[in-house]
């Protein structure tokens, strides 16, 4: 069955982009067929891949609000290897307006991914950094959940202790959906910072990756090369840290350190 895993949390700047991103990467490059779709109107994953609204036949803003346009119209194919893409464009925030009214408004995604889910491995969504109606869309398309949680900012706990509630209550309303696991990311053990966020990150009782992915400046200069850091750079602490959580995550669940 097809994996179907949300990046995701209330907080931005997290890393839930670079996650998403570098884990389509990872699994592309590990042999398996990956379908990344963006889907935060400020469209951060399109241009994680060097791309922009403007380079695909169609974006999943008009999947979902076009009649006549069908996802694999807007599939941009091979934007690394073994990933294929959906982008997004800004237009997608007047959807969470429109969507208020409409009925099962939190399952226009997981509609509108079913005709080509089948086709893939592994589905990777990046959410916008809020719980609104398109996280929640996000949400109930997913199977399994990760919360990227920033080892830099105490806001992140937040971030991930309202996305835990927000899963919380979807699965009491029957959605399948569950968190896989926390990430933690820009990571710097050394930090103290880091050791304040350690301890009530385990108290979630949430399970976390065993993988971190360290703090590295060229996540960063990645972006500006139009790529994730595992293509452009794939032997970079990043990059090869990002393939060992791809690697990771397609194990076993129980592999997964769970934290009381
Ligand atoms: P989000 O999608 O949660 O808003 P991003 O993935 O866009 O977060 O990351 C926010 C910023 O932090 C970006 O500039 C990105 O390059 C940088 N970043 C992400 N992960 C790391 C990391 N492990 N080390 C250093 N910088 C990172
Ligand atoms: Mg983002």
């Amino acid at each position: 069955m097809t994996r179907i895993v949300a990046v995701s949390s209330e907080k931005g700047g997290v890393g839930k982009t670079t996650t998403a991103s570098n884990l389509a990467a990872a699994w592309g490059a590990l042999g398996r067929r990956v379908l990344a779709v963006d889907f935060d109107p400020q469209f951060a994953l399109t241009r994680a891949f060097g791309l922009a609204p403007s380079d695909a036949p169609a974006t999943v803003y008009e999947v979902l609000t076009a009649q006549g346009t069908e996802l694999e119209d807007a599939v941009l194919p091979d934007v690394a290897p073994g990933v294929d893409l959906i982008a997004s464009r800004r237009d997608l925030r007047k959807l969470e307006l429109n969507l208020v009214s409409e009925v099962r408004r939190e399952e226009f995604l997981a509609r509108a991914l079913e005709p080509l889910v089948g086709d893939y491995d592994v589905v990777v969504i990046d959410s916008p950094p809020n719980l609104g109606l398109l996280t929640v869309n996000v949400l109930c398309a997913s199977t399994e959940v990760l919360v990227p949680v920033s080892m830099v900012d105490t806001g992140a706990l937040q971030g991930a202790a309202e996305l835990r509630a927000s899963v919380a209550g979807l699965a009491e309303r029957r959605f399948d959906v569950r968190i896989r696991a926390l990430v933690k990311t820009l990571a710097e053990p050394r930090r103290v910072m880091y050791q304040a966020i350690s301890e009530p990150l385990g108290a979630l009782g949430i399970p976390v990756a065993r993988t971190e992915i360290p703090l590295r400046a060229d996540f960063h200069n990645a972006l500006a090369e139009g790529a994730p850091l595992l293509v452009s750079r794939p032997d970079s602490l990043g990059g090869l840290a990002y393939r060992k959580l791809g690697q990771e995550l397609l194990g076993d669940s129980a592999k997964l350190k769970a934290v009381a």
